[in-house]
């Protein structure tokens, strides 16, 4: 796979990276080896580019995919940190567990209209000030809102966007309502003008239009702007088809098998407001007693019904 610089940062990507998330703890929790062989396989077959974050606990597949090799993957982590100390802790935590003198990317994590990033103005004077002594290459914000991507279109400062955008607008947020993929892509194409990489997330819409992978894959690849597209993976098949797409080698009549994927609810991300629970037609929904949502399986019949209603994307399917 041919690499793109990602903006002007002089960090060189492949047009596909491979999103961690789903191996650990909070969706799959695959073993520490299979999860590290699944990242290993995905670096094998010439993904260059991984994303992290704290909150995921996914480092420790990482570390173990690149022990004993000589491989060194772009890797993007993020923190939800607000204050300098500890956005400190979470670049070091990060750059102790993976043994790294210099940190690739390191972007505020999930950045939730304007007010929240003011919120967490701390954190990023410290995000800054680990670039100028050049131990983190590059910064900038991941969101699922229009107006915080258009927001880092105007920061001087932020290098990077990692916006989420999917054919259908499925979870993209403006302000405290729904957003449109319409207005990502300006916001997107904005960031781009302005010299800063974009990659993108969820252009499954969380696995929910993984029905239509060819057509996903297309609409977020043909926006202009957009240098790179981090997908989430299960499996070292998810990774051939995803590299076979890349190069494209994926016959146009490519349809994963969705007979084993599940409605799930990710632990962290649920806010517990319920409005999963109240639309789901069959009483698949319950609530735990942390306050979090669960999915009962047995009467899950995955039509996706829920997915669109969470405000935070936290209904995904795999
Ligand atoms: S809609 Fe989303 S945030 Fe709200 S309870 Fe359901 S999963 Fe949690
Ligand atoms: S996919 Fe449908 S049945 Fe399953 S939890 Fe969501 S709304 Fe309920």
């Amino acid at each position: 796979m041919e690499k793109v610089e990602l903006g002007k940062t002089g960090i060189f990507v492949t047009p596909v990276g491979m999103g961690v998330l789903t191996i650990g703890r909070t969706q799959l929790d695959l073993p520490l080896a299979t999860g590290a062989a699944i990242v290993r396989h995905a670096l094998k077959q010439g993904i260059n580019f991984l994303d992290t974050a704290e909150l995921y606990e996914t480092y420790p597949y990482i570390r173990a995919a690149l022990d004993g090799t000589d491989m060194k993957p772009v890797i993007a982590s993020k923190s939800q940190a607000k204050t300098y100390d500890k956005m400190k802790k979470s670049i070091e935590d990060m750059r102790l567990a993976l043994d790294l003198d210099v940190i690739d990317i390191f972007l505020m994590h999930e950045v939730r209209e304007a007010p929240d990033f003011e919120s967490r103005e701390g954190a990023w004077a410290c995000l800054n000030e680990y670039k100028a002594k050049k131990i983190i290459k590059a910064i900038g914000l991941s969101t699922h809102y229009t107006d915080v991507a258009e927001m880092n279109a105007a920061l001087p400062e932020s290098d990077l966007l990692f916006a989420l955008i999917n054919k259908e607008s499925l979870g993209i947020r403006t302000g405290k309502g729904f957003g449109t993929k319409e207005a990502m892509v300006a916001a997107i194409q904005r960031n781009a003008d302005r010299g800063k990489g974009v990659f993108a997330m969820k252009a499954f819409g969380g696995g929910n239009l993984i029905g239509s992978y060819l057509e996903c894959l297309d609409y977020v690849n043909g926006i202009p702007g957009i240098n790179s597209i981090m997908v989430g993976i299960s499996s070292n098949e998810d990774i051939d088809r995803l590299v076979e797409y890349a190069e494209g080698r994926l016959p146009r009549g490519y349809m994963p098998d969705l007979k084993e994927k599940k409605i799930r609810i990710d632990q962290w991300d649920c806010e517990g407001c319920g409005a999963c629970r109240e639309i789901c037609p069959n009483k698949a929904i319950f609530r735990q007693s942390n306050g979090i949502m669960n999915v009962n399986h047995a009467q899950c019949l995955t039509c996706g019904y829920c997915a669109p209603v969470c405000p935070v994307r936290a209904i995904i399917l795999y």
